[in-house]
């Protein structure tokens, strides 16, 4: 098979988007990313994963933690300029939990320890203990195909 039958099939697959945020000293990393996934309750667990040539997995591997923040339909932009397709002008100013920095205005930002990390193929899965949340109410950013989609909130009918 070759990699662009599997890149159409898995992009029917829909998924929100996140940043990853990572900061080591002072010096602050990000990345969009959409593999991300919910991994366990008891412990509170999260996946990332992350192509192993991509600059966020020395840094991860150096920092021991990292942020995941939910994109909202507003923030294609945010998308774009941290999946190095579009620059945003002007220096990004982040927000901050437990000191790590993550994207203003996500729709959720989750921050972890590296509870476990495994080299599957050709990227990097990072497991992560997740220590806060902060949520706020708004739509999802989503990916399909390829594209980004917005305004995708269903409203259920009662009959
Ligand atoms: P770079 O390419 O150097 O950085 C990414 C961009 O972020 C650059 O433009 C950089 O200037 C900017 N940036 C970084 N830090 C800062 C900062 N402190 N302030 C301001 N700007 C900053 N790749 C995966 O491995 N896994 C995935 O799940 C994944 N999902 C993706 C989903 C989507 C929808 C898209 C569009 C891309 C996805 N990618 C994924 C690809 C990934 O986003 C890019 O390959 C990315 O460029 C890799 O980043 P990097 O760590 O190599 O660093
Ligand atoms: P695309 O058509 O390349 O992506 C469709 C789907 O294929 C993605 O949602 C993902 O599930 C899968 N995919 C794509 N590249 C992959 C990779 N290198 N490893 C594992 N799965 C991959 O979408 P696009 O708009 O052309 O993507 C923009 C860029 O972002 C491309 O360079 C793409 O490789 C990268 N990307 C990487 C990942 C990833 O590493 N997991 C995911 C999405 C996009």
């Amino acid at each position: 098979m070759d990699n662009k039958t599997f890149r159409n099939a898995m992009g029917k697959f829909t998924t929100g988007v996140t940043v990853i945020t990572t900061k080591v000293n002072e010096d602050i990393h990000g990345m969009t990313a959409n593999a991300f996934m919910s991994v366990s309750l008891n412990p509170k667990l999260v996946t990332i994963s992350i192509d192993n040539q991509a600059k966020m997995i020395d840094k991860i591997k150096t920092s021991g933690k990292y942020a995941v923040s939910f994109l909202s339909d507003e923030q294609v932009d945010v998308s774009m300029h941290f999946a190095g397709q579009k620059k945003l002008e002007g220096r990004f100013e982040f927000d901050y939990l437990l000191d790590l920095p993550v994207i203003p205005n996500a729709l959720a930002s989750v921050v972890c320890n590296v509870y476990e990390a495994h080299v599957v193929g050709d990227h990097t899965l990072f497991v992560g203990e997740v220590l806060d949340i902060v949520v706020r109410d708004g739509n999802p950013l989503t990916f399909f195909g390829g594209k980004y989609g917005q305004n995708l909130q269903i409203e259920f009918v009662n009959n």
